[in-house]
């Protein structure tokens, strides 16, 4: 299919909201920002190998692509608006840019995203998008905002992506649900924006609970604790994984794209109702100190090192 045709495919699939002036087929596209707001923009670019297996479905790979930058969205409180894709494929395949368009525009759908414009080009399989977003003036969420005292809260589960790579390499049992997690997460937007005006720091987990918490601390010049067997776990990973193992997947496993935020200890009603509202269930896993780095300890108190700092791309 020559490139042209696979815009148009593109353009006649990606829908409009009414404050999109000129969208897909021009120059660039024309939006109007609502007055009083403040613009929230976001890039990731998944690659091949690199950012999801070899075997992924194209529908998943579109899913991810868009997730992954409304994530970053929703670290930020922001509510989502549009976005572009820059496309690199090794062929122009029809049928996977209408897998990966099924993938995508799902996600785009669910969150009121449209796809304004983009960029295709030839090569290795590769996928950039960008995103755009609202918060209202000073409201972002931030990584410098943390303060001593805070809990600290993540939202869904931990460690489920992270065990699906490591049961695909590990060649034995593939868990569903565990590589749904991997390949569909669950960009936490209402939660983020639910948490606009109530926590302090927001990041998503991307490279693992410890490291994304670490940036955090690092940003606010401030310390945390961690209790490593307080994290949020589902059923599926309780019955593949145990021991350090387990505990190292939650606490570095990464591509979770849950929310790690922090919020005042008088605020856990605020924080809970925030959950329940957005539909997303919320858990305090420890809390923000004097001093810095990230300290892990498991229930009776004894100190707690992961087996590995973070996640490391596999290929
Ligand atoms: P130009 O050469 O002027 O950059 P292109 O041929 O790259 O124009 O793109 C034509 C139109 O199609 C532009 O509006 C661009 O934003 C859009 N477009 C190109 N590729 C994509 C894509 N992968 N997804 C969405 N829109 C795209
Ligand atoms: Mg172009």
């Amino acid at each position: 299919m020559p490139e042209f045709d696979l815009i148009e495919r593109i353009r006649q699939r990606a829908g409009a909201r009414d404050d999109v002036v000129l969208g897909i087929g021009d120059d660039a596209a024309v939006l109007c920002v609502p007055a009083g707001r403040q613009l929230v923009v976001a890039m990731d670019t998944l690659n091949a190998g690199v950012h999801f297996p070899h075997d992924t479905a194209a529908a998943d790979i579109g899913w991810k692509a868009l997730a992954v930058n409304l994530s970053d969205l929703a670290a930020m409180g922001a509510e989502p608006a549009w976005c572009t894709l820059s496309l690199s494929l090794a062929q122009a395949d029809d049928a996977w840019v209408d897998g990966f368009l099924d993938g995508f525009l799902t996600v785009a759908h669910a969150h009121r995203v449209s796809l304004v414009g983009g960029d295709t080009t030839r090569g290795p399989l590769s996928i950039s998008v960008t995103v755009h977003g609202f918060v209202d003036p000073g409201r972002a969420l931030r990584r410098d905002a943390a303060l001593a005292g805070d809990d600290v809260w993540v939202s869904g589960t931990l460690g489920d992506a992270a065990a699906a790579l490591r049961q695909w390499h590990g060649g034995g049992v593939r868990d569903a649900f565990l590589r749904g997690r991997l390949d569909r997460p669950t960009p936490r937007v209402a939660l983020g924006q639910a948490l606009a005006s109530v926590a302090h720091a927001c990041i998503d987990i991307s490279d693992g609970l410890l490291a994304d918490l670490a940036h955090v601390c690092r940003g606010s010049g401030v310390g945390a604790q961690v209790s490593v067997d307080e994290l949020p776990l589902a059923p599926a990973l309780r019955a593949a994984f145990d021991g350090d193992a387990r505990r190292t997947l939650q606490a570095a496993g990464g591509d979770d794209y849950e929310l790690c935020f922090t919020a005042a200890p008088d605020l856990r009603g605020e924080v809970e109702r925030a959950g329940l509202d957005a539909a997303t269930p919320v858990t305090r896993i420890g809390r923000i100190v004097e001093g810095e780095g990230v300290q892990t300890a498991t229930a009776d108190g004894q100190a707690w090192h992961a087996e590995h700092a973070g996640y490391q791309h596999f290929a």
